[in-house]
């Protein structure tokens, strides 16, 4: 009891301690989703809320909660900062081992990828995506793998494999979806849209942008609306509507200045140029590049850089400022063929071909011209073969859905089975149950029935004065020896003498109790016949009976002349003061031919004839013998044996 009550009070003594730390470690958790869900909503707030939970983390570390700080920051630099990108993905490398969801290891390895992907080292960036594809399977962790499916598929479709791109991509959508990540399906949807794009199919693609735009808005993702607006500029570029085009950089720029959003606005610099190029005005192009330049400069992003590279070549040369427009391109040649961005590197050849031209390099013209067709016949054939690809993943991926839809369908019913069959095991055991329980149930009634009836029986037999068996159960056993026919079975009847004068004279209890008394000496005759089966009977009022199967006749007289004998030296003294008690015994046995009444007829006779001699005595009288011809016949001779 003393420990109780003292387990108690340290417990309320501490208890506030461990709510108050359960609370902060609630706390900081929040902390890092707010971050999280302001990724694509406010990166600023985000990149504040992240910065503000490692802080805090410092004092209560907690390794899940740290790496997935350092992811958002990553994720959050790597557009902008590289080197604080590269800082974030070496803390969160080293805080790996403690991890307890091991998928965040997958999403430091999908960081990385991206800031290889951001100096154009697009092989190893592709590299790192598959371990971060592999390593969230592993995992099991959903919303890493769809992480990882989203990079891949997007790397694949700038490298041109689009089929492959949009079947990761079209994971990662189903994903994000099922995770209820509504933010990040959306990019995802982008990115989709994106490769139609590069697939030629601008006209489908700019409808996407469209619709995607304005389910950004209406969410108010305000960083997602400046890319989305983007790529539609580029679809626009594509289709040559250089009006609308315009509008659309027009927006993406406003939009990333607004959000303090450096990348988007050197694209949306680059943009402007290009339509400004395309309207041929080249100064006013190169104005805009040199802006997109000094932004591109604090940016990560060789892409970019070479884009607007080629841009400013396209410039030059109507500028007729022939080297430097040749210089600019070539420069941006270079990256493209490293990115095997190959749309990119066919726009640059055609631009450089015709730079060469002008400056009348015929030879460099004609190889840039060839280099240009065959890049650009690259382009066309893999869009058409990879429209064939991707039909045919699209195809594959409905029949994998056929076949698991099937699958599911024929798992169901199995499962049904099963069931009915679970269902059915279980009515069995419980019908096994009910008929144990009744045949216990039956056999307790039956062993009932028994008992009561062996008791009945017993009643039925039991004389209940003397407890010795009665008239009817002397009759019975007579009976069945008779049927036996059996040779030496004699028969005994004894009758208390003046019975009568004893209930007169002593009452009627005195009476009973003799009866018992005599009752004793009834049960002796059955020693002196030891070892062999002998009925001992009040055969009614004061008389008792004995069968005696296998007992010849001189025994029996012995027997019965000892039961007289008994009888006569009972003390009685108790019961009848001043009076012994005789008995009188007929004898007799049984014969072939005898009847039950012939039978007790003989042993009355007997019995009547020791009355008449003087009482207290045992007289036989047996059948008459046919061959013999036994002189006892009708004339009771006394025998009192022995003497
Ligand atoms: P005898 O020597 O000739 O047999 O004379 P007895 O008096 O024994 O013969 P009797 O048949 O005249 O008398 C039998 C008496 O036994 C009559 C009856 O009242 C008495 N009796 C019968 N059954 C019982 C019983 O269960 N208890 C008592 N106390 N008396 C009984
Ligand atoms: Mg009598
Ligand atoms: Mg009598």
């Amino acid at each position: 009891m003393r420990r109780v009550v003292s387990v108690w009070v340290v417990w309320s003594v501490l208890s506030p301690c461990v709510w108050a730390a359960d609370d902060a470690a609630a706390d900081l958790r929040a902390l890092v989703e707010q971050s999280q869900a302001q990724v694509k909503v406010d990166p600023e707030r985000s990149r504040k809320l992240a910065e503000q939970a490692l802080q805090q983390l410092a004092a209560r570390p907690d390794a899940d909660l740290q790496v997935r700080a350092h992811l958002l920051l990553c994720d959050y630099h790597s557009e902008r900062d590289r080197a604080s990108a590269e800082r974030h993905v070496a803390e969160a490398r080293a805080l790996v081992p403690q991890l307890k969801r091991r998928g965040l290891a997958a999403g430091l390895l999908g960081c990385e990828g991206t800031l290889h992907e951001g100096t154009g080292d697009n092989m190893r960036a592709l590299a790192l995506y598959e371990e971060e594809v592999v390593l969230a399977e592993q995992a099991q962790d959903d919303e890493m793998l769809a992480d990882g499916l989203f990079n891949r598929g997007h790397l694949r479709g700038v490298r041109g494999e689009f089929a492959s791109g949009l079947a990761d991509l079209k994971r990662a959508r189903a994903m994000f979806e099922r995770l209820q990540m509504p933010f990040h399906t959306l990019t995802v949807e982008n990115t989709i849209a994106i490769l139609y794009n590069r697939m030629g199919d601008h006209v489908q693609a700019r409808h996407y942008y469209e619709s995607a735009l304005k389910a950004q808005a209406a969410a108010g993702l305000q960083r997602e609306q400046a890319v989305t607006q983007y790529n539609l500029g580029r679809s626009l570029e594509n289709l040559r509507e250089w009006d609308a085009a315009q509008e659309a950089f027009d927006r993406v720029l406003r939009l990333s200045r607004e959000l303090s959003y450096p990348r988007g606005i050197a694209y949306a610099l680059r943009g402007q140029a290009a339509v400004q190029n395309a309207r041929r005005q080249p100064d006013a192009a190169l104005a805009l590049l040199d802006q997109a330049s000094e932004v591109q400069k604090t940016l990560p992003d060789e892409r970019l850089r070479a884009q607007i590279q080629l841009q400013r070549g396209i410039a030059l040369r109507q500028l007729h400022r022939l080297q430097e427009s040749a210089a600019a391109l070539n420069d941006a040649l270079k990256v493209f063929a490293g990115g095997e961005s190959l749309a990119e590197q066919a726009a640059t050849h055609g631009a450089l071909s015709q730079t060469l031209a002008e400056m009348g390099d015929w030879r460099g013209a004609f190889e840039q011209q060839s280099h240009f067709k065959a890049a650009n016949d690259q382009v066309l054939t893999r869009q058409l073969d990879e429209r064939f690809a991707t039909l045919k993943v699209e195809y594959d991926n409905a029949a994998r859905d056929r076949e698991m839809a099937l699958l599911q369908q024929s798992q169901k019913v199995t499962e049904h089975a099963l069931a009915q069959e679970r269902l059915a095991g279980r009515l069995l055991s419980a019908v096994i149950v009910l008929a144990a329980i009744l045949l216990v149930v039956l056999g307790v009634l039956l062993w009932r029935h028994r008992r009561t009836s062996a008791a009945m029986r017993g009643l039925a037999m039991t004389d209940e004065l003397t407890g010795l068996p009665n008239r009817r159960a002397a009759l019975t056993e007579l009976e069945a020896q008779m049927a036996r026919g059996e040779p030496d079975c004699a028969l005994l009847l004894a009758d208390i003498d003046l019975f009568k004068a004893i209930n007169d004279n002593h009452g009627h209890l005195a009476g009973d109790q003799i009866l018992r008394v005599v009752a004793e000496a009834v049960r002796a005759i059955g020693g002196d016949v030891a070892g062999r089966s002998a009925c001992l009977a009040r055969f009614g009022g004061e008389e008792f009976i004995a069968v005696l199967p296998k007992v010849p006749l001189d025994e029996a007289l012995r027997a019965a002349e000892r039961f007289r004998e008994r009888v006569a030296a009972l003390d009685v003294s108790r019961h009848t003061p001043g009076r012994r008690v005789t008995i009188s015994i007929g004898v007799t046995r049984l014969v072939a031919g005898d009847t039950l009444s012939s039978l007790l007829r003989r042993a009355d006779e007997a019995l009547y004839a020791a009355k008449e001699s003087g009482r207290n005595r045992v007289v036989s009288r047996l059948a008459p013998e046919p061959a013999t011809g036994d002189d006892t016949t009708g004339d009771p001779t006394p025998s009192v044996l022995p003497a």
